[in-house]
């Protein structure tokens, strides 16, 4: 599809080095945003600028562990410089296993990238004064943000937990001309789901669950994503769009 609803914007993806963070990324640029992908790996960062780069799409890269705060500071002094307009908080992990197993550390570990993470960077940006160009800030959730996960609380609590954050956050920051919403993917196929996804077994229940009848496409979150970044959404904050082909409306 093709936009330029973000064009002359700047844009930060977390985790925009695969997965669904790379596939928002790819949509943003396609609707004319400069890009910034930060995440753990430079390598994997380095595949994805230049995959971007063959399409025509301009991205720059910070490698970064969002869980250390010096890696954080970083991250905003380089992105401050010239402006920035939107974020997408795409770095997410996964632990499965049962809640009577978990580990504290275990428990914190995802708390900390899924959830704690997403605010301390949006934080050190809005207190950036160079970053107050930022209008649109967009949270990754997912169906664990309205159900139940088993054998994920650590998962679920941290998606749960970003409605809080998005909506106090919007509340906030109204004021500032800065929204912040919560966009939930349902199952799509990604390194954080493969484990899940690649059991026969577990495919067959997924799949069984959601009304349309199969994953999602990562390039299908490209719109929501878009929408949530434009002025198309100028007037939508602290809301929660979520693309599930059915699975929370059946
Ligand atoms: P993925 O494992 O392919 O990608 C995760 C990304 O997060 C990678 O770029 C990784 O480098 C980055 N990351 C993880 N920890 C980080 C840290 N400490 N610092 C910086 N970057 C870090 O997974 P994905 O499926 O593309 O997930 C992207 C987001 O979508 C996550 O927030 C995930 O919870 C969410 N989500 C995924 C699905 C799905 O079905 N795949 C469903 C719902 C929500």
């Amino acid at each position: 599809m093709t936009t330029d609803l973000l064009a002359g914007r700047r844009i930060l993806v977390t985790g925009g080095s695969r997965g669904l963070g790379l596939a928002m990324a790819r949509a943003a640029g396609e609707a004319g945003a400069e890009l910034v992908l930060a995440a753990r790996s430079r390598t994997q960062l380095d595949v994805a600028v230049t995959g971007l780069a063959a399409d025509g799409i301009a991205a720059r890269a910070v490698a970064t562990d969002l869980s250390d705060a010096a890696q954080v500071a970083d991250l905003v002094a380089s992105v401050s410089e010239g402006g920035l307009h939107g974020v997408i908080h795409a770095a997410g992990i996964q632990h499965r296993e049962a809640a009577a197993d978990f580990t504290d550390d275990d428990l914190r570990r995802v708390l900390d990238v899924n959830l704690e993470s997403p605010f301390r960077l949006t934080r050190e940006l809005v207190r950036h004064d160079a970053c107050d160009t930022l209008r649109s800030v967009v949270l990754v959730g997912s169906l664990g943000s309205s159900i139940a996960i088993p054998r994920a609380v650590a998962y679920a609590a941290s998606k749960a937990g970003l409605l809080g954050l998005a909506r106090t956050l919007a509340a906030e920051w109204a004021p500032r001309g800065i929204r912040v919403n919560v966009l939930s993917p349902g199952y799509f196929h990604t390194e954080l789901t493969a484990d899940l996804l690649d059991d026969p077994v577990q495919h067959a229940r997924v799949v069984g669950r959601i009304p349309m009848g199969r994953l999602g496409q990562p390039a299908e979150l490209g719109g929501g994503a878009v929408f949530l970044l434009s002025d198309w959404a100028s007037y939508v904050t602290g809301q929660q769009l979520i693309v599930d082909g059915g699975w929370l409306g059946a």
